[in-house]
């Protein structure tokens, strides 16, 4: 629920900063049948479904895609991204460095295939990878943006000591007369 909400509000964005900027797109099954491989680097800026999510939109971040069959026969891409975006902590607001890292494997499976995994309810969380469906006009990009959406941590804050708002609650803390009345006892 949560994620379509995220997606949703990221669609009426996506307009904006997408223009002159080459774009990658696979074939998908192709892609995984080939065992291709993809590399690239990306701005931040160019993933605006990002926005809401992170404080700025600076960095860049370096991503690999690769393609391959399993040994069943079902074909999926992996997806690694790295490099550094800004996170916005949510005690004081103010911008987190955050190192991303991903590493994701995205079963490819056609309509029918998704469709049955649906059918089966509560398979799809007894299900090693996530399975997408075969596209055979890929939006790497859009797609990179998706996961690493996925992968943000909701709630992140500064450890105690780097953030500016916790730094003065500790200081009132130490002010209180609680805080006095608790040390006393202590000694
Ligand atoms: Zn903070």
């Amino acid at each position: 629920m949560t994620i379509a909400m995220t997606f949703d509000r990221g669609r009426r964005k996506i307009y904006h900063a997408r223009l002159m900027y080459a774009r990658p797109f696979i074939d998908s099954l192709d892609f995984a049948r080939n065992g291709q491989q993809l590399s690239g680097e990306v701005p931040v800026v160019e993933l605006p479904r990002l926005l809401d999510e992170l404080e700025n939109l600076s960095g860049i971040l370096r991503y690999v895609v690769r393609g391959g069959v399993d040994k069943q026969g079902i074909p999926w891409i992996e997806i690694s991204v790295d490099g550094h975006c800004q996170l916005r902590c949510q005690r004081c607001m103010n911008s987190l460095d955050f190192p991303l890292q991903l590493d994701t494997r995205l079963l490819l499976r056609d309509q029918a295939g998704l469709d049955e995994l649906d059918d089966n309810g509560a398979g799809g969380d007894e299900e090693e990878f996530d399975s997408i469906l075969a596209d055979p006009h890929l939006n790497v990009l859009d797609l990179l943006e998706e996961e690493i959406l996925l992968s943000l941590p909701i709630a992140s804050k500064h450890e105690l000591g780097a953030c500016q708002v916790a730094d003065s609650e500790n200081a009132a803390e130490e002010k209180s007369p609680f805080a006095v009345l608790a040390k006393l006892k202590r000694s």
